[in-house]
C-alpha cells in the first residue's frame, strides 16, 4: 500500500450549505447575460435565428416543405416586414448559398428564385403549414423565413409574430406540467426575454436554443397554455422602465445566484440574490457526482479548463461562493499532482468547465477504511474525517490528507463527492420557487416581482 505524508489541510473555508431540494424537473434555459443598457422599442415580431454563421450554427443547406405554395421576396424595413415578388408551386424546394446570396432550387438542381451577393431571401407559406429541416432538424414555422449567406454558409432567421412565439415557447420552457399561475408568470418571461435583443449585432433578436430560450417553431402548442399567454397579452417585465436581462432557471436549492457571483460584472439590482428555500421533499435536482483519485484525473483531463494537468490530483477546493449567500461557487481551485494550481472564477464558468447540473455544490472526500465492530467483526467504512493535531476532527480536504495526524496514511483518501441542487445558472427567476409561491396563494405578479425586486409589469400597446 503506497503510504502518504501527512499534510496540514488549507484554505479550511466554509460556506453555508442550503440543504433545501428542489421539487420540479423543469427545463432550464441556460443563458449568458447581455448587458445592453439603451434598447429600442419592443418588436411586435420577433426574429428568432435556428441556424448562424456567427454563432457557429451555419448550415449549408435548407430544406423546405410547402403543399400549397410558396411567396418568395425580401425582408422590409427593419427585417420585421415580407415583400413579396413571386411565387412558386407547392412541393419540396432547397436554399443553398450561392454567389454570396442564396438560391432556391428545386430537388433536380434548378434554380427557382435567387438573391444578390449580400441580399437576403424571404419565403413564406402562400398556405397551410411551412416546415423547415436544417442542421439535422424539422419545425414547423409561423410567419416567414429568411435566408441570408454569410461567410459561405445560410443564417436561418424566423420572423414571427410576438404572441405566437411566445406561445410556441411556452411548449419547450415550462409545458403544461406547471399550475396555471407559474405558467402566466413564464409567458412574460418568455415575452420579456427577446426584448434584450441578445444577438442584435447578429441581424435577429434571439437564437433558438438554451442560450435564449428553446424555440422550435409550432410544437406541442396546446389550447390551455395559448389561452395563459392571451391572459397576459403585452406583458412583461421593465425595470425603470427599460425590459429587464430576463433570467430564468429549473431551481436553486433555497436562494437564487447574483449575476454577480454567475458572470461578474456590475451588480445588477433586480438580479441579486433572493432566498426562498425550496421543498426539500422533492430530490429531483438533487445531485451527486462521485469519483475515484484517478477517474477525477480523467474527467478533469476531458475538460478544456484543465488542459495541460498532470501527475494526477491533489485536490479540488471550494475557495470562495456567492458573497450574497447563495452557496453558487464562485471560484474553484484545483492542484495537480505536479502541485500546478488551475483556478475557474464565476459560477458559470465553473458550472461550465465541470459540466455540473448547476454550481451549487460541496465538494467531500473519503475513503473506506476497516473499522472493529460489535462482536468482533470488521466492517469497510466510509470515514470522512481525520483527527488532526488539536485534537479535533476535520473533514478531509484533500486526497493528501491521512486519518490520524503526525503519521503516515495507512490507506489513501481516494474518493471525491460533489453534492449540488438545482438546475442551470441559478440566476432570476426559479421555476421550483414559484411553484412553491402559488401554493401559498400568491399570483404571478407577486411572483415575478419577488424574483426581481423592484421591477414592475408593463404592458405593451
Ligand atoms: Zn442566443
Amino acid at each position: 500500500m503506497r503510504s502518504n505524508p501527512c499534510k496540514t489541510t488549507r484554505n479550511k473555508r466554509k460556506f453555508v450549505r442550503l440543504l433545501a431540494v428542489c421539487l420540479l424537473a423543469l427545463v432550464a434555459a441556460a443563458m449568458t447575460p447581455y448587458l445592453v443598457s439603451a434598447r429600442p422599442a419592443p418588436a411586435n415580431v420577433i426574429r428568432v435565428a435556428f441556424a448562424s454563421p456567427d454563432l457557429g450554427t451555419g448550415v449549408s443547406r435548407a430544406e423546405l416543405v410547402c403543399g400549397s405554395g410558396f411567396s418568395v421576396g425580401g425582408t422590409s424595413g427593419d427585417g420585421r416586414s415580407f415583400a413579396g415578388r413571386s411565387s412558386l408551386a407547392g412541393g419540396t424546394v432547397f436554399v443553398v448559398p450561392a454567389g454570396g446570396g442564396v438560391s432556391v432550387q428545386a430537388s433536380n438542381g434548378e434554380v427557382l428564385a435567387s438573391s444578390g451577393a449580400g441580399e437576403a431571401l424571404s419565403l413564406r407559406s402562400a398556405g397551410g403549414n411551412l416546415t423547415l429541416r436544417c442542421g439535422g432538424k424539422e419545425y414547423v414555422c409561423p410567419g416567414f423565413l429568411e435566408f441570408r449567406a454569410v461567410g459561405g454558409a445560410l443564417q436561418v432567421v424566423n420572423a414571427v409574430e410576438r404572441e405566437t412565439y411566445v406561445k410556441c415557447v411556452m411548449s419547450t420552457e415550462i409545458g403544461s406540467a406547471a399550475s396555471r399561475e407559474t405558467r402566466r408568470a413564464f409567458s412574460v418571461l418568455i415575452r420579456t426575454v427577446p426584448m434584450g435583443q441578445k444577438h442584435a449585432s447578429n441581424g435577429f433578436d434571439v437564437c433558438a436554443t438554451t442560450c435564449c430560450q428553446v424555440y422550435r417553431g409550432i410544437f406541442r402548442r396546446d389550447a390551455e397554455n395559448d389561452a395563459i399567454v392571451d391572459s397576459t397579452a403585452g406583458e412583461y417585465v421593465t425595470y425603470e422602465g427599460a425590459p429587464i436581462h430576463c433570467l430564468y432557471h429549473g431551481g436553486n436549492g433555497g436562494a437564487s445566484c447574483s449575476s454577480v457571483a454567475a458572470w461578474g460584472g456590475p451588480e445588477i439590482p433586480y438580479l441579486k440574490s433572493v432566498s426562498l428555500p425550496e421543498d426539500a421533499d422533492n430530490a429531483s435536482e438533487v445531485w451527486r457526482y462521485e469519483f475515484t483519485q484517478s477517474e477525477l484525473f480523467d474527467f478533469l483531463s476531458s475538460r478544456s479548463k484543465f488542459h495541460g494537468i498532470r501527475g494526477g490530483v491533489e485536490s479540488v477546493r471550494i475557495e470562495e461562493t456567492d458573497p450574497e449567500g447563495s452557496g453558487y461557487v464562485t471560484l474553484l481551485s484545483v492542484t495537480d499532482g505536479d502541485d500546478n494550481v488551475f483556478e475557474v472564477a464565476t459560477s458559470e464558468k465553473i458550472r461550465t468547465a465541470l459540466r455540473f447540473k448547476s454550481a451549487n455544490f460541496t465538494v467531500s472526500y473519503s475513503m473506506d477504511a476497516a473499522v472493529a465492530v460489535a462482536g468482533g467483526a470488521v466492517e469497510q467504512v466510509a470515514v470522512t474525517q481525520y483527527v488532526g493535531a488539536d485534537g479535533e476532527t476535520h473533514a478531509f480536504e484533500s486526497f493528501a490528507d491521512c486519518p490520524v495526524a503526525g503519521a503516515d496514511a495507512v490507506a489513501d483518501v481516494d474518493r471525491i463527492a460533489f453534492d449540488g441542487v438545482g438546475t442551470g445558472h441559478g440566476v432570476g427567476f426559479s421555476a421550483v420557487g414559484a411553484e412553491q409561491l402559488v401554493e401559498q396563494g400568491y399570483s404571478y405578479k407577486y411572483l415575478l416581482q419577488f424574483y426581481f425586486p423592484g421591477t414592475k409589469i408593463s404592458k405593451l400597446a
